[in-house]
């Protein structure tokens, strides 16, 4: 049987792979210096479209001469950046001069390819959902009180296409259905109305939906979400929709051991192009067969980064039995183009129902904070000598540091550092929203230690701690 489309690019990925920019955090210039390079090319048609509210360029790419229009934006919500990667992977695609030229000439002929990458500069450089005006784009499609809002409805009325593609990221924390698998990828046909009815825009639209999710359930089966169809007034998705346009959502979510999202950008990639194709060899061919509704809906919150199960706790004498979930936020650094993880706990409780994307069952054994070790630390020098290890096996999560030593509100040390005079703060009990730096023991004996969220790994290279904090930095 011939391989079909899409697997065949998942297997050539590495020659479209768009490397310089391979995280999600980048800076919109490099968006721009990428579009340039297409110049070269004439089947792109490079053109500004419009301004943001902080005066950035705001660049339309079109490809194709054909009667198909299909629109595509992405990173409306400045923080949301895998499909806008996986466009600059699309383009290196039609950009190419290979053996697939077969399929490129057919998808130039027939459609048009009409790309708005990155609809919120001024937020993508700030690494933040809303536009600088504070406003959320994505609510903003009636009123139009934001200079990108009006270039997505500019280019919707100037091309009227018949697809549109929604490009976005949700958090990684949704389960696909009561499966114990994260939403990887969710979809949805957005409802033009609060009837939620089905026109035949609206069924194209889930018909691709459909097509992309069969092909999605063949290599990360069970993975695959979708969103409640509830109308949303204020939404572009759901006004693009009830304009006439078969409007498509794609939303990355979570995929275990893909903190950077590359995986799952490689899925958006091979996604984006075997749609094109599906809808450039007519709606017929998709729309048999693919039946949206058997999706599973998107179970908010279900899944924590760490989940420790059967902890046994205590608070003012008295022990109980409680799972605890913890979440590692991502807090922007070093001019919004890195980060650091501050954890916390998320929750606690009977929290078997759900999942981790990391797991430690303790067994009833003890869960304690970690204690604060006594002697001073100076200066990051002196850090470097120190014998964590032993501290660890120990039961001491944080270190007392001195200024010189507290360089910025993180380290790269498998232990917090603590200043002086916020050593007091650092006893607690566990509790929600407080910090996630935990000793489990066994009688007496340290099992195992969790310092900002990260089970330190005794036995490797390495303690798996991506970073500690520094407390009163
Ligand atoms: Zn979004």
């Amino acid at each position: 049987m011939k391989k079909e489309f899409f697997f065949k690019l998942l297997d050539a990925y590495q020659r479209y792979h768009h490397s310089a920019i391979s995280t999600k955090r980048f800076k919109y210039e490099q968006i721009i210096s990428a579009i340039n390079s297409l110049t070269t090319n004439q089947r792109f048609f490079i053109e500004k479209v419009g301004y943001s509210f902080e005066e950035r360029t705001v660049y339309l790419v079109q490809w194709g001469q054909g009667d198909t229009k299909i629109l595509l934006w992405s990173q409306m919500h400045g923080d949301e950046s895998t499909a806008t990667r996986a466009l600059l992977d699309v383009w290196k695609f039609l950009d190419a001069d290979d053996d697939f030229n077969e399929i490129r000439n057919d998808l130039f002929i027939k459609t048009t390819l009409i790309f708005i990458p990155v609809l919120n500069p001024d937020g993508a450089n700030l690494f933040q959902r809303r536009t600088v005006q504070g406003i959320d784009m994505n609510r903003d499609a009636v009123k139009l009180q934001t200079p990108e809002a009006r270039i997505l409805k500019g280019a919707i009325d100037r091309f009227n296409p018949e697809f549109g593609f929604n490009l976005h990221d949700q958090s990684p924390y949704y389960a696909a259905g009561e499966s114990p698998f994260p939403a990887s990828i969710s979809f949805l046909a957005p409802a033009y109305n609060h009837a939620k009815e089905i026109n035949t825009q609206r069924e194209n639209a889930m018909s691709v939906i459909g097509f992309m999710n069969n092909l999605l359930q063949k290599i990360i089966p069970g993975h695959v979400g979708r969103y409640d169809d509830t109308f949303n007034p204020r939404a572009f998705g759901d006004n693009i929709q009830k304009w006439g346009t078969s409007t498509i959502l794609v939303e990355s979510g979570g995929y275990p051991g893909d903190g950077e999202k590359e995986y799952l950008r490689k899925l958006n990639f091979a996604l984006l192009l075997a749609s094109f194709e599906a809808i450039a060899h007519d709606a017929s061919r998709i729309s048999i067969n693919h039946p949206y509704d058997s999706i599973p809906f998107n179970v908010k919150d279900r899944f924590f980064d760490l989940l420790i199960r059967n902890a046994v706790i205590e608070i003012a004498g008295k022990a109980f039995k409680v799972d605890i979930g913890i979440n590692r936020e991502e807090v922007n650094y070093y001019d919004y183009s890195d980060f650091y993880f501050r954890s916390i706990v998320e929750d606690m409780g009977d929290l078997a129902f759900y999942h981790g994307y990391e797991e430690l069952n303790v067994n009833g054994m003890k869960v304690k904070t970690g204690k604060c070790y006594p002697y001073r630390f100076e200066t990051q020098e002196d850090l470097q000598q120190a014998d964590f290890d032993h501290m660890l096996k120990n039961g001491y999560t944080s270190v007392v540091a001195d200024d010189a030593a507290l360089a910025k509100p993180f380290c790269d040390f498998p232990v917090n550092l603590v200043h002086q005079r916020k050593v007091k703060t650092m006893e607690f009990n566990i509790k929600p929203e407080g910090p996630a730096d935990f000793i489990v023991l066994e009688e007496l004996e340290v099992r195992h230690t969790i310092v900002n969220g990260f089970v330190v790994n005794y036995s490797k290279t390495g303690f798996g701690v991506k970073n500690g904090l520094a407390y009163g930095y």
